[in-house]
């Protein structure tokens, strides 16, 4: 069902009011976690005022360290909403298990599935089954053929509003946190018709190396890019290292038109 030779025209996936690929570049902006009303507020309005189309906040964290910030639940994805209707954007949120999927379904705009469950078969088929359309990140240890068979899952139940996300797969360099595979963009347009953004945050996990990405991925012909924004990074509580702040999002949202591909 995710195949080319299936559907040759591109699928245009619907979030809130705001469609991502078939031409439509989309930006899902804001904080890696979800860490107060303030700080998710401030975020929201300073990446709508950049120009970004979608707010990204996480309130269930797949952490490696159990010790550290591991969202916080309900109570974020309720803040979440909050801004999202304050500022007039549509949302993205992580769900992990079948119960954050329920609470995701109900608060946001869009679930999202993490790298560390893109082979998690049981919540694919859950998601698959949800009325929302749903992000899918790449695993980090996942070939594209892998990538487009966990899609299938979402598919298969019913669910057709999907799109990838390339977010950096683990090599032996490490003057990267992953290495981002801009290839795997165009490997997966030529292989499907559903949409793929890149998230250069989490691709490489470093600041600098954030924005030189998200232009290189807009190059390449990605239909989106997901970016972690924080105005304060130092005081993130997760991902502080790989956050830039708003005004570089703004200065990334004025190149993106000199960039994008002529359609
Ligand atoms: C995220 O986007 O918040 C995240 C945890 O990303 P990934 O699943 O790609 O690691
Ligand atoms: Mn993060």
């Amino acid at each position: 069902l995710v195949s080319r030779e299936v559907k040759p025209e591109d699928t245009v996936v619907w979030v809130g009011g705001v469609p991502v690929g078939g031409g439509h570049f989309a930006v899902m902006a804001g904080p890696c976690s979800v860490e107060g009303p303030e700080q998710t507020l401030t975020t929201a309005q300073a990446v709508k005022k950049a120009g970004a189309h979608i707010l990204r906040g996480g309130a269930f964290k797949p952490r490696t360290s159990p010790y550290t910030f591991q969202g916080l639940g309900e109570p974020g994805l309720q803040i979440l909403r909050d801004v999202s209707r304050e500022v007039g954007m549509p949302t993205v949120s992580e769900a992990l298990d079948e119960r954050s999927l329920e609470l995701v379904v109900e608060y946001c705009d869009m679930i999202q599935i993490g790298a560390r469950n893109m082979q998690n078969f049981s919540l694919l088929r859950l998601a698959g089954k949800a009325r929302k359309p749903v992000l899918l990140k790449r695993g980090m240890a996942a070939t594209v053929e892998e990538l487009l068979m966990a899609a299938e899952y979402l598919l298969a139940e019913g669910n057709y509003q999907v799109v990838l996300c390339e977010r950096g797969i683990r090599t032996f360099t490490d003057h990267t946190r992953n290495t981002l595979d801009l290839a795997a963009v165009v490997a997966v347009q030529r292989l499907s018709h559903l949409p793929i953004i890149v998230d250069p945050s989490h691709g490489t996990g470093k600041r600098h190396k954030v924005v030189p990405l998200a232009r290189a991925a807009a190059a390449v012909g990605a239909d989106g890019l997901m970016i972690e924004v924080h105005h304060n990074p130092m005081q993130a509580l997760s991902d502080r290292a790989q956050a830039i702040v708003p005004e570089e999002l703004a200065q990334l949202m004025n190149q993106l038109p000199t960039i994008l591909p002529l359609t």
